[in-house]
């Protein structure tokens, strides 16, 4: 299963994005910047974990490591679909 990690800082849209450390992404956050979020089975599991960890954080599934829990802006309130 894939680690995760969670970026502190936030995209400009004040997303935090969650990142499978496991692909090349061109968007992970600098080592210092990193949150360890553990292993999950998809994109999905590390998003709910993190919502669940700081509730008051906008977090969402990077667009290019992480597509399958990648919410668009419009669909924000949308649920996601336990894994
Ligand atoms: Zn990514």
């Amino acid at each position: 299963m894939p680690a995760y990690i969670l970026n502190k800082h936030p995209q400009r849209n004040g997303e935090h994005w969650i990142h499978n450390s496991d692909k090349d992404c061109v968007n992970l956050p600098h080592p210092g910047n990193a949150i360890d979020l553990g292993v999950h089975p998809n994109g999905y599991g590390a998003v709910v974990h993190a919502r669940a960890r700081w509730p008051m954080a906008r977090i969402n599934g990077c667009s290019f490591c992480s597509k399958e829990c990648h919410a668009a802006e419009t669909s924000w309130d949308l649920e996601y679909r336990p894994c």
